[in-house]
């Protein structure tokens, strides 16, 4: 078998070697995961739900080891990949509750009873990127397996280590072999067979737009199900009679959180020009102060990008434009960069237009609401964004004018996993999380009896 070596972000040092699977152990793993369906979907719904409440309280008990393997992983800091670990463990929770409630409907019909169930799929596939390895796993498995599916998951390859984990996790709380396998390897090997294997029944994918849209048009062929979560270049709005202390101090962590690497990063800045210059000089201070340092560090704001490529990608954008202000970032091995805030000079400047998935924030005036929408939702994307004002009336009004999935007013938060998460547009398709993900996981199918005798 192949193998991929990880590789610390923080240090550039190679650390751990991960076999990398080939076409035919992913195909035998997806027909043990089929054979593996059949009984779990005949599991009591009450010993499903105990099964995932175990395997809860299992990462619940692991959560420092997860968190520092993430630290180490991925480079994020130690903070958000604790929370990132705490987030599958609530994500399992939630779900562990669904068993039980997968209620039916019955119909009015005459002649006989007409009622639905609500059925699993078989085996689902998720693909996962590189920047939030353990929720974006999470979102897909815990659902999934709640609605009586089987998985098979397929890491990034530079980031394989958390879900590995994960996987032995899900056995050690007595999960049943095959029901949920995670699989290593490379995007075109594993992941696309996912795609072309037909006991493969849906295809969760969370990555970039390009190979989304490669993964919907394989699917078709199948009619396969496919849940997308792809990119984003999400707004963060910014009114004149806004709390603007407040907005300014928020700013930094909405962009620079993951290093930048979150498809809900609020990336482009848009201020009402009457307040424009006085917001710039309260969020200069705010950005020169948000700590980059090495990810294991409690006080680490901000950790390294992902890889040396990630770094000059980011780079690309920086190069020649004009920066208002940047903050600062270690020397030496690493693949940092410092949070940087750049002028757009026009909508059509490459860093205002396209996901750099760094930390990088592109800033534009605005003079009134309506230009402020149009300005927003001038992107193929539309995932995410925020919105600050005290005007309550404007508050609504453009939360149902910008097009996008999630938005939040008077804050920068994105995820709540009782709430849905999803993208508009070409961010993608489908939802992820609350109560909406669950039904995504299962078919609807109708029964009639009838009561003729
Ligand atoms: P990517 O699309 O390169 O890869 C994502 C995953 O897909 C990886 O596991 C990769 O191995 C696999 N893959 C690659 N090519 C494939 C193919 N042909 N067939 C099947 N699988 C394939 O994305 P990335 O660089 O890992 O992640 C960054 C992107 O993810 C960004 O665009 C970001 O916005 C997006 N993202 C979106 C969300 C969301 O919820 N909307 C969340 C996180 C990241």
């Amino acid at each position: 078998m192949d193998s991929t070596v990880v590789i610390n972000p923080a240090t550039g040092a190679a650390f751990q070697t991960v076999p990398s699977n080939g076409p035919d152990e992913t195909d035998a793993a997806i027909e043990r995961a089929h054979r593996a369906f059949l009984s779990w979907r005949q599991v009591a719904p009450g010993d499903r739900a105990r099964l995932l409440r175990r395997f809860a309280a299992v990462v619940d008990a692991h959560i420092e080891q997860l968190a520092g393997l993430e630290v180490r992983n991925s480079g994020h800091t130690v903070g958000n990949a604790r929370w990132e670990a705490g987030n599958v463990r609530d994500v399992l929770d939630f779900y562990a509750g669904a068993p039980e409630r997968l209620s039916g409907r019955q119909i009015p019909v005459a002649g006989g009873l007409d009622v639905t169930f609500h059925e699993p799929l078989g085996v689902v596939g998720i693909i996962v990127p590189w920047n939030f390895p353990m929720p974006i796993a999470g979102w897909g498995f815990a659902p999934a397996l709640a609605a009586g599916n089987t998985v098979v998951l397929k890491p990034a390859e530079l980031t394989p280590l958390t879900a590995i984990r994960l996987g032995e996790l899900a056995l050690e709380a007595g999960l049943p072999e095959d029901v949920f396998t995670v699989l290593p390897g490379k995007g075109r090997v594993v992941g696309q067979r996912f795609v072309t294997h037909p006991l493969v029944r849906k295809v969760c994918f969370t990555g970039s737009t390009p190979v989304g849209k490669s993964i919907m048009a394989g699917c078709a062929d199948q009619v396969k199900r496919v849940t997308l979560e792809l990119g984003g270049k999400s707004a963060n709005i910014v009114f004149a009679d806004a709390d603007l202390e407040r907005a300014a101090a928020s700013a930094p962590a909405s962009v620079f959180d993951n290093a930048g690497q979150d498809c809900c990063a609020r990336s482009r800045l848009l201020v009402q020009d009457s307040v424009y210059e006085r917001f710039l000089g309260l969020l200069e201070p705010a950005v020169k102060a948000f700590r980059v340092s090495d990810p294991a560090l409690e006080t680490a704001e901000m950790g390294p990008l992902i890889s040396a490529e990630q770094r000059a990608t980011v780079a690309s954008y920086t190069d020649g434009a004009d920066v208002a202000f940047a903050g600062s970032a270690p020397s030496g091995d690493g693949w940092w960069f410092p949070p940087t805030v750049l002028l757009a000079h026009s909508t059509a400047d490459p860093h205002w237009r396209e996901e750099v998935f760094g930390p990088v924030l592109s800033v534009l005036p605005f003079r009134d609401e309506a230009e402020a929408v149009r300005l927003a939702n001038d992107t193929e994307y539309g995932l995410s964004g925020s919105i600050w004002t005290r005007d309550l009336g404007r508050a609504l009004r453009v939360s149902r004018g910008v097009e996008t999935g999630n938005l939040s007013v008077n804050s920068h938060s994105s995820v709540r996993y009782w709430t849905p998460f999803g993208g508009m547009k070409q961010s993608g398709l489908g939802r992820e999380l609350g109560p909406d993900a669950l039904l995504s996981f299962t078919d609807v199918k109708n029964v009639f009896i009838s009561t003729d005798s």
